[in-house]
């Protein structure tokens, strides 16, 4: 857990950001109903305790700070408030409560309960929305909860018991509490991260060829299938290259089994390197077949891409000591153009006798329709 937690730490802090800004949003919603709650009682109630016209004035910072926060969530967006945005707000908004709390207090001809209430309900509002990061949520709590023991103290100076108990004791329970909530949650961020990771990773297995690393038949079939879609949407040409190493059988007889499948693997290579656009694709066809996906190509563009398979196969000098055509390993390609209308299927067909007329002919040459 511990090595887990240290190798994602980055998506960690990202995703823990990520909560503690919906928590902070959220605290400010709580923070307007809190608000409507103390006019309400500034007017019906409290009247009797302060003068309530010069309340309203010391409570514009806080009106302020919370018009702040909704105006940017709605406007802005939560997904664009930066770090150092999200935590000078933060401290608008508890320095904005602390700064009513305070003018509540001192407006007050003589004890009035509801203050240290409210100070209190700040501290659970504050322990909730700041949970995932304990040093940010103290910085967030300790305002209210020192502001409900020192206002309890000054009222009831001679019982200081009460309020000092109460400070440690909701400070313990918080604190132990977060501890315990923070560690369910971060074991959770971690197992979604590893999923999302085995996940891509079975979808990278399924598409990928396992010997040589490039993309397997189901991969070429579906990017065929999306390419000639495309191909028709834009009236733009669609070539395919089905290419087939000659002599291999009798290169596995002479060499082994184990270097065939080495040269296999750096045919793959030199077909990757050979392809220069990022949406050209080459996959394993079956043993020792390779095909390639020319996009936006026409004959002419996959007659030039096959010259230069041939060039590049004949470049790399993988000797090849039984072949009939050459000393190094060769290929013989079949190349064929897709046409509206026109199933994967039958333009596989056309590649494939043209590949077979290659091989007739003769093989390490290219041929098309
Ligand atoms: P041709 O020039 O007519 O293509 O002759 P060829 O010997 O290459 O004939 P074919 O294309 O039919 O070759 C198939 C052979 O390829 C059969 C097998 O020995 C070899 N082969 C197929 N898959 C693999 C593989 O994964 N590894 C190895 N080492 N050899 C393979
Ligand atoms: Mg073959
Ligand atoms: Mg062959």
């Amino acid at each position: 857990m511990a090595l887990n937690s240290h190798r994602y730490q980055a998506q960690l802090k990202s995703e823990t950001f990520t909560i503690l800004k919906r928590g902070i949003l959220w605290a400010t919603y709580v923070s307007a109903a809190l608000f409507f709650v103390v006019l309400l009682n500034t007017y019906y109630f409290d009247k009797y305790y302060y003068d309530a016209s010069n309340l309203a004035i010391k409570l514009i910072p806080l009106v302020a700070v919370i018009a702040l926060g909704l105006f940017t969530a709605k406007v802005k967006g939560l997904f664009k408030v930066t770090v150092r945005q999200t935590y000078l707000y933060l401290f608008l908004l508890v320095s904005g409560w602390t700064f009513a709390l305070i003018a509540l207090a001192l407006l007050s001809k003589q004890n009035m309960p509801g203050v240290e209430s409210l100070a209190d309900v700040l501290v659970l509002v504050f322990a909730l929305a700041l949970f995932p990061n304990r040093n940010i949520m103290l910085l967030g709590i300790l305002p209210f909860l020192i502001f409900s023991a020192a206002y309890h103290s000054l009222q009831y100076a001679e019982v200081l018991v009460y309020p000092l108990t109460k400070f440690l004791c909701f400070l313990m329970i918080i604190l132990s509490g977060q501890k315990i909530i923070a560690g369910w949650f971060f074991k959770a961020i971690v197992r979604n991260i590893e999923k999302k990771k085995l996940l891509s990773q079975f979808k990278r297995l399924a598409l990928i060829d396992g010997l040589t690393n490039i993309s397997n038949r189901r991969h070429f079939d579906d990017v065929l299938l999306q390419e000639s879609k495309a191909a028709s949407r834009n009236e733009q040409p669609l070539s395919i290259i089905l290419l087939d190493i000659d002599y291999f059988k009798p290169l596995n007889d002479t060499l082994g089994h184990q270097v065939g499948d080495e040269y296999l693997v750096k045919v793959a290579n030199v077909l990757n390197r050979a392809l220069e656009r990022p949406r050209d694709l080459v996959a394993r066809y079956g043993g020792e077949e390779f095909v390639v996906i020319l996009p936006n190509t026409d004959i002419d563009g996959a007659r030039s891409v096959a010259g230069k398979i041939q060039r590049m196969l004949a470049d790399a000098e993988l000797v090849h000591p039984s072949s009939g055509v050459s000393r190094y390993i060769t290929a013989s390609q079949g190349i064929a153009l897709w046409h509206k209308g026109m199933q994967s299927s039958d333009l596989l067909e056309r590649a494939d006798s043209m590949l077979y007329k290659a091989k007739s002919s003769g093989r390490n040459q290219y041929f098309s329709e």
